[in-house]
């Protein structure tokens, strides 16, 4: 091949048994991290403690940091800040950041979800992000999430992840007697109404003669006894019905995992180990999780809320410095995922500028939809840097795009980061189903994700 040609290089074509090893010693690490978190709270509390553990304390508004502070910010159990102080000074050299979700496309309760119909007891649900529904019918569903008493206490519920527990159900049509709605097209097969979850059918007979013998007094009875919670806690819960599979590698060689919301732990998993493990980093860094990505960053725990510049404004106000300076000399990867190419559906992709699976972390200079809207189009200044620290450090990369033009398009959290006059360009890992009850990504762009932040950050 010509000097001057550019080509992508497949990691495991090139990976010695060393390079081997390592990616997938650290795909064990990513599958606990991802078994053990299916929300944003589960994730959140998880990294937590893993930066608790590695020192990190938690961050108050006015709090004078210095040089060596290592912080967190939990905004409100759903959306992580951690903060790493260098030795450099932050009005020249800035913060280098790496921006991450941690919410997944799920269904969740409605918040009167309960209604019981010939002897079967079902929640309603309103789904929570991009999802084709008919996907998530007839698979094991699990319920995470939190109920919020009147008292204050917070009862966190997780049913459907021990081997013991029951698990959920969407039902579906038998083909017998689906003529009519395999007629309809995928997205109206199943509409946003039916996606009821099965959820008991025993009637409490034990009732007394003036009392309810329902299914659903029944549920209220278990949910009671388990919970403390009555019919109206509902109204101030936050449960979420997530596929209930755990992690596993796929293929007979494990080249690749599967599991449920790698968009976009995938990618959070990666930013805060390459924050832990780089101690020698002189720049100052912050890894965040942000929640509600999925619904467009809203929110108080979404990355449009303020919270993301106050602290860069706690950060510069530390060193008596500008914050627009310190803004200014910012640099940040927003870490997201980026569609697989994926030989079954050729049509959707164009072949040169696809990301494809296993051959290292995507770069994504621009997403958006039709003529790149919505997009932060990263300038290609940035792009130059990002090859250059890339390459000198060994990271395998490639670049990725969202799909062919006008067949379709997206966005990520990279818009509302360079708003603030922050150089910000997306980079994360291909994955193959997006949005779907079970995703897959190869562990080799999983590791070279991690080695692409790494570089980033020292
Ligand atoms: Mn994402
Ligand atoms: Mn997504």
């Amino acid at each position: 091949m010509s000097q001057l040609a550019y080509k992508r290089t497949n990691v495991y074509e090139k990976a010695d048994e060393k390079l081997l090893k390592e990616i997938f010693d650290y795909a064990e690490g990513y599958k606990r991290f991802i078994d053990e978190g299916k929300t944003e709270r589960e994730s959140c509390a998880y990294v937590k403690q893993a930066a608790i553990a590695a020192g990190y304390k938690p961050f108050k508004f006015g709090q004078k940091l210095v040089a060596g502070d290592k912080v967190y910010y939990d905004n409100r159990g759903k959306n992580l800040y951690l903060i790493k102080i260098g030795t450099k000074n932050v009005a020249e050299d800035g913060v280098r950041i790496i921006a991450s979700h941690i919410d997944s496309p799920r269904i969740d309760f409605k918040q009167v979800p309960l209604y019981e119909t010939e002897n079967i007891a079902f929640a309603k649900t309103h789904y929570y992000g991009g999802i084709r529904k008919y996907q998530w019918a007839t698979v094991p569903l699990a319920l995470h999430g939190a109920v919020a008493l009147k008292n204050g206490d917070v009862i966190n519920v997780k049913v459907g992840e021990d081997e013991n527990d029951p698990v959920f159900y969407i039902s579906d049509l038998l083909p017998h007697l689906a003529a009519k709605q395999n007629a309809k097209t995928l997205g109206e097969a199943i509409g946003g109404e039916d996606l009821n979850i099965w959820l008991g059918n025993i009637p409490y007979t034990a009732a007394s003669d003036d009392k309810d013998k329902t299914v659903k007094e029944n549920l209220l009875k278990i949910l009671n006894e388990k919970y403390g919670m009555d019919e109206a806690d509902f109204l101030s819960a936050e449960l979420c019905v997530v596929p209930a599979f755990k992690a596993k590698d796929i293929g007979f060689d494990r080249a690749l995992i599967g599991a449920y919301g790698h968009d976009d732990r995938v990618c959070s998993y990666p930013a805060y180990t390459a924050l832990l493990d780089e101690t020698e980093n002189p720049h100052t860094t912050m890894v965040i999780l942000a929640d509600k990505e999925e619904i467009g960053s809203e929110g108080t725990t979404g990355m449009q809320s303020s919270l993301f510049i106050d602290l860069m404004d706690e950060i510069a106000a530390s060193f008596g410095v500008s914050s627009a300076a310190v803004r200014a000399n910012s640099m940040c990867l927003s870490a997201d995922v980026n569609a697989a190419y994926d030989p079954n559906y050729p049509e959707v992709c164009e072949k040169l500028n696809s990301a494809y699976v296993s051959c290292g972390a995507g770069i994504t200079k621009f997403t958006g939809a039709r003529g790149k809207s919505g997009s932060n189009d990263a300038d290609a200044e940035f792009v130059a840097y990002i090859r250059r620290i890339f390459d000198e450090n060994g990271v395998i990369w490639q670049t990725g795009e969202l799909g062919k033009v006008d067949v379709g398009g997206g966005g990520t959290v990279a818009k509302y980061i360079a708003k603030y006059n922050i150089n910000t360009i997306d980079i994360g890992v291909a994955v193959v189903s997006m949005h779907a009850p079970y995703e897959v990504v190869s562990k080799a762009d999983v590791y070279e994700t991690y080695l692409a932040f790494r570089a980033f950050l020292k």
